[in-house]
């Protein structure tokens, strides 16, 4: 069995308040793979008014949130964990940040009456509309390794409506659904390690091979993990790739 000394340490961000539409489910499909393959794993929550730990953890995860909830956190992500999640991700780590976590991670959340500052992480700002909220069963395609295109299917259900910037690279295409703005055909952004995405769905258990490319990510292991009997979560794959419309 491959060595992955120390196994994957993962970080949730606001746990109590950013963590609509399966996000448990999202960080128990990470402990899940780890621990059917030998690597061990824990899981640490970081909260309102909490330090985060630059070094304590190889994937930090943001879920997803309602407005009220977001505001909460938006001042305490600024002006608390800015610093140390910055520094997670120039050293590398791995962050994914679901919807509500996503729109944090850009310059900031728009509201109807205050603005909410954003982690600055990547270049990309969000409006809340008041148009109808963008609403459904969504898929995207991805190239996370060049010349590797794969799909990606969950749900999306938000509001604001985000726009990534010059300096921003979207995550990925959107072949049915919203995405980011619903008109752009972007859904996402990357950066290196950093995904903000605004696919729920649950996103992991319906994309076992993206938990994957996570865990490979977060452990910077070269060598691929260890493969699974994924035929369960094929099918649940397939069977959201339908609700699509693919
Ligand atoms: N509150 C945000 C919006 O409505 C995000 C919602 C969510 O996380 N599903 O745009």
């Amino acid at each position: 069995m491959p060595d992955h000394a120390g196994g994957l340490r993962v970080c949730a961000l606001y746990p109590d308040l950013m963590n609509i539409y399966a996000d448990r489910g999202n960080l128990l499909v990470l402990e899940r793979r780890c621990r059917w393959r030998g690597i061990d794993f824990s899981l640490s929550g970081s909260g309102l008014g909490e330090p985060l730990d630059p070094d304590g953890a190889d994937l930090y995860y943001i879920g997803g949130g309602q407005d009220r909830d977001q505001k909460l956190c938006a001042l305490d992500l600024a002006e608390v964990k800015r610093d140390a999640l910055h520094e997670a991700a120039g050293r590398g780590a791995a962050i994914l940040a679901v919807c509500g976590g996503y729109q944090l991670l850009g310059h900031s959340y728009q509201l109807a009456e205050e603005t909410l500052p954003g982690v600055g992480l990547v270049d990309l700002t969000t409006v809340r509309s008041e148009d109808p909220r963008l609403i459904g069963n969504v898929a995207i395609e991805v190239e996370l390794e060049p010349g590797v295109r794969r799909v990606l299917a969950g749900f999306e259900n938000h509001g604001g409506r985000t726009h990534i910037g010059p300096k921003a690279t979207a995550f990925g295409r959107v072949l049915k659904g919203h995405g980011n703005n619903g008109t752009d055909g972007y859904e996402g952004v990357r950066d290196g390690n950093v995904i903000g995405t605004y696919l729920h769905g649950p996103l992991l258990p319906k994309n076992a091979w993206f938990a994957d490319w996570l865990i490979q990510a977060a452990l910077g292991r070269g060598e691929p993990l260890e493969p699974l009997d994924d035929r369960l979560e094929a099918g649940a794959h397939a069977e959201a790739r339908r609700a699509a419309g693919l």
